[in-house]
């Protein structure tokens, strides 16, 4: 049996094509059903459903053989023991610094202020900020991160961003950008080496299902 980890939304949808390209449908819907483990349409593989900030922690510790998740997730989760072979481009986003539209933050970091940023990706934020030689301080936070810099909680947010709608809706900007984040498919090594034949397979399908596509959208 092979377990592939997914997180419902974007992640789920988005693999669902590749699945489709290597022949494999899930046979439910984790919109509609709160089964946490779906069987497919191959017997000996099966989708289980995890939060997306767990995924690295289910393949890594061998709770599933292999997994899709951000970049994102792995830059703040470390990526030890895992075998990342394939960037499977989708779930495509980027993580930036955003603050409120009447936040000169240009002109704070100019002047060397001491900034307070909310996020969930402190380390990403850490690393950022202190490349740039701007003193900030980190408040974690683990979701709506836009309410932070109306309430006054932080001055700027580090966040994912895909169309810009949800920082609109909030009024803030976009100030910075920090990198680009897709996802990829991650492998448990242990798993790789006795189930050599059915997880290769499956990396050569999405593998040439990704450069198709990159092909076709070129
Ligand atoms: P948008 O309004 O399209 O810019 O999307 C921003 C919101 O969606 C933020 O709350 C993000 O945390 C979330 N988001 C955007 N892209 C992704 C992604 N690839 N994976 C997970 N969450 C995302």
């Amino acid at each position: 049996m092979i377990t592939l980890a997914l997180s419902k939304g974007r992640i789920f949808d988005e693999t669902l094509p590749l699945l489709s390209a290597a022949g494999i449908e899930v046979l439910e819907d984790p919109a509609k059903s709160r089964k946490l483990i779906l069987a497919t349409s191959q017997p000996d593989l099966r989708v289980v459903i995890v939060r997306a900030s767990d995924v690295p922690t289910y393949v890594q510790y061998g709770g599933a053989d292999l997994g899709v998740t951000g970049k994102d997730t792995l830059i703040e989760h470390g990526s030890q023991g895992l075998y990342q072979p394939l960037d499977l481009q989708i779930a495509k986003c980027r993580v930036s610094v955003a603050v409120r539209s009447d936040f000169d933050y240009a002109k704070a970091v100019r002047q060397g202020s001491r900034l307070r940023v909310a996020t969930k990706y402190v380390s990403i934020a850490r690393d950022f900020f202190a490349a740039k030689g701007v003193h900030v301080d980190l408040i974690k936070l683990y979701g709506s991160m836009e309410l932070a810099p109306l309430t006054g909680l932080a001055d700027a947010i580090v966040d994912l961003v895909s169309t810009g709608n949800t920082l609109k809706a909030n009024h803030l900007v976009e100030v910075e950008q920090i990198m680009q984040i897709s996802s990829r498919l991650v492998v448990n090594q242990a798993a790789l080496k006795l189930k050599q034949e059915p997880i290769r397979r499956l990396i050569d399908v999405f593998s040439r299902t990704v450069a198709a596509t990159a092909t076709a959208t070129a």
